[in-house]
């Protein structure tokens, strides 16, 4: 089994979205823990998939992320998610150089630099390598439409649509506002079979987890088993999804059987929040159901 690894370098953000869930208590990975991880990833390296860069903004801690990719010694598969906000001609080179696929957030409380990214994009050649994360927040739906729009008239093909859950209420309008945005995009990815959407036809069941299947080496080189544990809802469970740390750990040694209990936890964590406010089931289920409709449109068109 090959895992998914994501490194929290640091719990700043250079953003306040009032969606955010995450805690920000402004620290940065320490020296001792770089190396930490650098050993621990490099012993580990068969059982590693891809090494991601995550959670509040990464490229504030740009140097620490420059020093782990350049002391890892196994085929590249990094991977980072940014606000752009941070990018500057030496990190554009970076990504080129070092960074298999990286993700842009965007949302429609910030603004977006469509021309200027997208002109940066192709001087250093990253079209191949970039997803949108696009974030629709209630009452933002047709907003984030045309959000989508320009980029992909733009040309842009890969897409994460993540509909901001547990932190803003989704009144019925919302949703059904949401479900026409939703059936435009996946329409178009029935004609458009160069539009790849994210969780959607990788899974053919949507998640609400950006990161599943992921295990999280956090600040302080604890391992974790899910993202759950950065956000408010979600870090009284620290202790229970706390796998061991990276310098007594080896991931060949991880028990598989633990991986169950470590998914019930979040499932019953999901469950309890699903059963305080209704409409987080209701958005769920809606996800799931479009996650459903274009894999069967897509196996009607074979
Ligand atoms: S949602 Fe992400 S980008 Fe926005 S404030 Fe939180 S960590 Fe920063």
């Amino acid at each position: 089994m090959k895992y998914n690894i994501i490194l929290h370098i640091t719990t700043s953000c250079n953003y306040n979205c009032t969606y955010c869930d995450v805690v920000k208590d402004g620290q940065r990975i320490s020296q001792d823990v770089r190396e930490s991880v650098i050993e621990f990833a490099n012993k580990n390296s068969g059982f590693i998939e891809s090494f991601k860069f995550f959670w509040w903004e990464p490229l504030l801690a740009y140097k620490d992320i420059e020093y782990v990719c350049d002391n890892l010694q196994f085929p590249k598969n990094y991977q980072i998610v940014t606000n752009t906000t941070l990018l500057n001609e030496s990190i554009w080179s970076y990504f080129r150089d070092m960074f298999k696929i990286i993700f842009f957030s965007i949302d429609t409380e910030h603004i977006f630099e469509y021309q200027k990214i997208d002109t940066f994009i192709q001087q250093f050649g990253l079209k191949e390598k970039v997803f949108f994360n696009l974030i629709i927040s209630p009452w933002q739906e047709s907003e984030s439409l045309i959000q989508f729009q320009r980029l992909y008239d733009l040309w842009y093909r890969w897409y994460n649509i993540l509909p901001v859950y547990f932190t803003k209420p989704w009144s019925h309008k919302n949703l059904e506002s949401l479900s026409i945005v939703m059936k435009y995009i996946l329409d178009l990815a029935h004609k458009d079979h160069s539009l790849k959407l994210y969780w959607f036809q990788e899974n053919n069941w949507y998640d609400t987890s950006l990161v599943n299947h992921s295990l999280f080496i956090d600040i302080d080189w604890k391992i974790y088993y899910s993202d759950m544990v950065s956000t408010f809802s979600g870090r009284a469970l620290k202790n229970s999804l706390y796998i061991w740390d990276v310098k007594t750990i080896d991931l060949w040694s991880i028990e598989l059987s633990k991986i169950q209990d470590y998914k019930k936890i979040i499932s019953n964590l999901e469950k309890s929040l699903y059963s305080k406010v209704s409409w987080q089931l209701q958005l769920h289920k809606m996800m799931d159901y479009f996650s459903i409709y274009l894999n069967r449109i897509n196996d009607q068109s074979i």
